[in-house]
């Protein structure tokens, strides 16, 4: 018996299901079976079988255990290497650098350990953001819940682009298509019918299922549930719906891949001084050996991987709060080299909130009032108001506005708002200011079908049979589109031939007052016709007339092109609506400087390389298709640009999936858009994409920081013990004072710099070019010069103490303290790249630097003066001329810095001006 009757079984009064092959049953025995209805089960019945079936979800996947996590942490060249020391100096019988290294690794992992793990729950809790949402029928209503709270017996509708909630036992379906390649593998949809199939069908031939966490790409259906969460055959297969998000990026994994090298290296150099030392210069092996793994521990990075890990998380939950929700980590690197964002227009860069302002006729132009969903307002003829009842036209308008949409409109706390589309809210809001009252209108002429509005075809269609047996079909959409279908206007009680140019004049002056221009026909059709098919509304329609909506930009949005536009990436407005209505939008939101609009149509007439320089050129694309997109971003890619692209609908996915940042709607998305996406937007809005970018460059800009901050320290010191050896001197520092300074400046000092917030310029300069190495001849450059500095510094005053006759112990303490001050200082040049740090904002300005200063401080304090820190690493406490000379020193750092950084900006300035 299978595990989904076996639940069944569960339900009190439910006739026992042997072998629950719902594929193989009759839809309706399943409704019974399941003892529900096509209207679905009420709000009691669902919160018992809530209770009784436990929430519609799979368990989260597994995260990898604390131990495992936490040994992971050891699996990493260094800490070999640091491992290797400890057995070594534990066979010297040098007990006290034994347990200094292994506290040190031991630390480190700790730290790892802990970081890591927030930085992972950061990102669960915000991948916990995008919940999937189902359309269930409960007690004769159509609502929106979570996904969550679907239960068995639930009635679900399935749209295209609705990811299938739950197992469902199909009970109508209307070209639907269901892609199923999450279970079966075979990725070409699968039509769906109501049909039982043979008992021992295929999963992928069991027409008459939709199973849960598979996407449907078109048409529409609707079915009862019959299987959730871990019952469901995605459940038992236990295959996850969502991927797992790693914690690495391209350039994670470029800096790890350069972070074995180096160490490589470092350890073939530690190698040659040691061979060096004992066998030309006749040193003792074990103090050679001491000295090569000082220069190893000195030299390599340790910190850096951790760090970098930290600063990308950061910059995932700051995006998040700028309402950006990250899907695949490795697009945050890609977000800071955008170049092109190419935006939908409704939603995004408008509010979508529609109100229809205008109505033409065959006779008249109507002029409405009120703003809104607010179904109040008045009618308007030549400025004067005029009663619906007086004018049929305008009666006839407002009642195909009603029956041929599916939005409905409610009042919570005085606010109006609609449920599902805007366009037809505002249709809906219209009808009811022509005093008609929809469930009275809906029941007068019930709809018997639909053909629903889909971009490629931009026309909605309904049919409708009136008690007395004539029946309607209503067409609304695209003008040009519907004028095609027509060959007269009027209404249903008058006709005459169509004036085609009338018509076209009355939408050229709606679209150019930036409204959005639909059209409404009709047909009349016999009894017997119950199916409504494309052909039907191919010709022969009445038109009936225009509706202008207007749908305002947003303030955000203009705000944000402008923006971006100074950031110099270029924004691209690719639009399903009117070419004149999307060039009066683009005015007023200072795009495309009045260019012309180019159409999809003339897309279509474009090869390859024409595409190219258009797609390079202009700036506002309409009555586009989502193939449109696709070409645009690929063209567009082959012109050397990093493309970000909006889109909301199924047939967006490729475009999303080929963009390298594929932008999702969080609210008018459906999940296969939100799926191919990298980034979901939780408000719609094109402002969230912008500052996203800037998020996007500040990450990297604190990426670069954190390793400009940390080369130069670990050069500093590791040139400092190859100096050492070279001249067959004392170490200034020893290889466990190495590791304590490494340890602590890598928990304060370069963690600030993870958190450091956006520069004043972020969005003030050209876009980082997608092939500029990290590793550039500036941060080469920049970590040369510094770890001169350090070199220079601590080994001048290890040298100078010792001249004056200092102890060893002193002289090293001096010295240590030296290398912190010129890390502590060496931040805050690190927290600018160029501009300069001697400001307020550059010295004061941000929190986490001043903590890390703080606790540097007092560790450095425990470190000279509490004894068990001078029993472990040698220290002592030093004469305050030696703290004199510690910070004074180390201050040069930030002097020296902060003149390199002006003889930069000077030469930049240059170069460009
Ligand atoms: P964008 O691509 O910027 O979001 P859009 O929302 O205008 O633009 P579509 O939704 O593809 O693009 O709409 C294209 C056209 O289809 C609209 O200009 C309008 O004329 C028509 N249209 C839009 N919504 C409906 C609807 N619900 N019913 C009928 N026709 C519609």
């Amino acid at each position: 018996m299978n595990k989904v009757a076996a639940k069944s079984t569960e339900l009190s009064g439910v006739p026992i299901q042997q072998d629950g092959a719902w594929h193989a049953l009759p839809a309706d025995q399943a409704l019974e079976d399941f003892q529900t209805s096509p209207q679905g089960l009420d709000a009691e019945q669902a919160s018992e079988r809530l209770a009784q079936y436990g929430p519609n979800r799979l368990d989260p996947p597994r995260r990898r255990g604390p131990l495992i996590r936490f040994l992971s942490q050891f699996n990493n060249v260094l800490i070999y290497v640091l491992l290797l020391a400890a057995l070594v100096t534990a066979a010297l019988a040098h007990w006290v650098d034994t347990s200094v290294i292994l506290a040190v690794v031991v630390i480190n992992a700790i730290i790892g350990f802990v970081q890591e793990g927030r930085a992972e729950s950061a990102l669960e809790a915000i991948r916990n953001m995008l919940s999937l949402a189902a359309i269930v029928e409960r007690a004769g209503r159509k609502i929106e819940i979570p996904a969550e709270d679907v239960v068995p017996g639930d009635i679900i509708h399935l749209q295209s682009g609705d990811k299938v909630p739950a197992d469902l036992r199909l009970i109508r379906v209307k070209g639907l298509q269901i892609q199923e390649a999450i279970l079966t593998g075979e990725s070409v949809p699968v039509d769906k019918a109501v049909s039982p199939v043979a008992e021992d069908a295929a999963l992928g031939d069991r027409f008459s299922m939709a199973y849960s966490g598979t996407m449907v790409t078109h048409g529409q259906g609707c079915g009862v549930v019959v299987a959730t969460g871990a019952k469901t055959e995605i459940g038992r297969i236990s295959a996850l719906l969502s991927e797992v998000t790693t914690l690495t990026t391209p350039l994670l994994r470029q800096m790890s891949t350069f972070g074995r090298k180096l160490s490589a290296a470092i350890m073939a150099v530690a190698f040659v001084t040691f061979a060096i030392g004992v066998w030309v210069h006749g040193r003792g092996a074990a103090d050679m050996f001491v000295g090569a793994v000082a220069l190893a521990v000195a030299a390599i990075p340790e910190g850096l991987p951790a760090i970098m890990t930290i600063a990308l998380a950061t910059g995932v939950q700051r995006m998040a709060a700028r309402r950006a929700i990250i899907r695949r980590l490795p697009v945050v690197e890609a977000l800071g080299s955008v170049s092109v964002i190419c935006s939908d227009k409704t939603g995004t860069l408008t509010r979508n909130e529609m109100t229809v302002q205008s109505l033409a006729t065959g006779k008249h132009l109507y002029a409405v009032t009120g703003t809104g969903y607010r179904p109040e307002g008045a009618f308007e003829l030549d400025g004067k108001p005029v009663k619906p009842d007086d004018h049929p036209g305008l009666t006839e308008m407002a009642r195909g506005a009603l029956l041929c949409s599916d939005a409905g409109l409610h009042e919570s706390d005085g606010q109006w708002s609609v449920d599902g589309d805007p366009t037809e809210g505002a249709l809906v809001a219209l009808a009811m200011k022509a005093e008609l009252e929809p469930g009275t209108e809906n029941r007068q002429l019930p709809r018997h079908d639909v053909i629903p509005f889909e971009s490629e075809h931009r026309f909605m269609a309904t049919l409708h049979h009136h008690a007395e047996g004539h029946g309607f079909i209503y067409v609304k959409g695209a003008p040009e589109r519907i004028l095609a279908m027509c060959n007269s206007q009027g209404g249903p009680d008058y006709q005459e031939v169509l004036d085609r140019p009338y018509w076209e004049a009355r939408m050229q002056e709606m679209a150019e007052n930036g409204q959005r221009v639909l059209a409404l026909a009709f047909r009349p059709t016999h009894n017997g016709h119950h199916q409504l098919v494309f052909d039907d509304v191919k010709q022969d329609l009445v038109l009936i007339g225009l509706y202008g909506l207007v749908d305002p930009p947003r303030d955000e949005a203009i705000a944000a092109v402008a923006k971006c536009r100074a950031a110099g990436i270029a924004v691209k407005m690719i639009t399903g609506d009117h070419a004149i209505t999307a060039g009066a939008i683009a005015r007023q939101l200072g795009l495309g400087d009045g260019e012309p609009v180019v159409s999809g149509h003339e897309l279509d007439g474009l090869d390859d390389d024409a595409l190219r320089a258009v797609a390079q050129k202009s700036h506002v694309f309409a009555r586009t298709s989502p193939e449109h997109k696709l070409r645009l971003v690929k063209a567009l890619q082959a012109e050397g640009h990093v493309v970000a692209m909006t889109g909301d609908g199924v047939n967006d996915a490729p475009a999303l999936k080929r963009a390298d940042v594929g932008v999702a709607m969080g609210q008018k998305g459906n999940e296969a858009a939100k799926e191919a996406a990298e980034m979901v937007l939780v408000d719609d809005n094109f402002a969230s994409i912008a500052a996203a970018v800037e998020e996007g460059r500040t990450v990297y800009d604190n990426l670069v920081k954190s390793i400009l901050f940390i080369l130069p320290s670990s050069g500093g010191e590791a040139l400092t013990i190859v100096m050492a050896l070279a001249l067959g001197q004392l170490l200034p520092i020893t290889a466990p004072q190495i590791l304590w300074v490494n340890m602590i400046t890598a928990v304060t000092l370069a963690l600030a710099l993870a958190f450091e917030p956006a520069e004043d310029n972020v969005m003030k300069r050209q876009p980082r070019r997608r092939d500029a190495p990290l590793l550039s001849g500036f941060l080469i450059w920049r970590t040369i010069f510094v770890s001169l500095i350090l070199v220079a510094g601590v080994y001048g005053v290890f040298v100078w103490f010792q001249n004056r006759g200092a102890d060893l112990e002193v002289s090293r303490t001096v010295a240590v303290n030296t290398l912190v001050m010129f890390e502590l200082f060496y931040l805050f040049n690190a927290r600018f790249l160029t501009a300069s740090a001697f400001n307020r904002q550059g010295l004061l300005g941000s929190r986490a630097v001043l903590i890390a200063v703080a606790l540097v401080v007092l560790f450095q304090l425990i470190y000279t003066y509490a004894p068990p820190m001078q029993y472990l690493f040698e220290s002592v406490a030093i004469p305050p001329l030696g703290w004199a000379m510690a910070v004074g020193v180390g201050f040069s750092v930030f002097v020296l810095v902060e003149i390199e950084k002006a003889c930069l900006r000077h030469w930049q300035k240059r170069k460009t001006g």
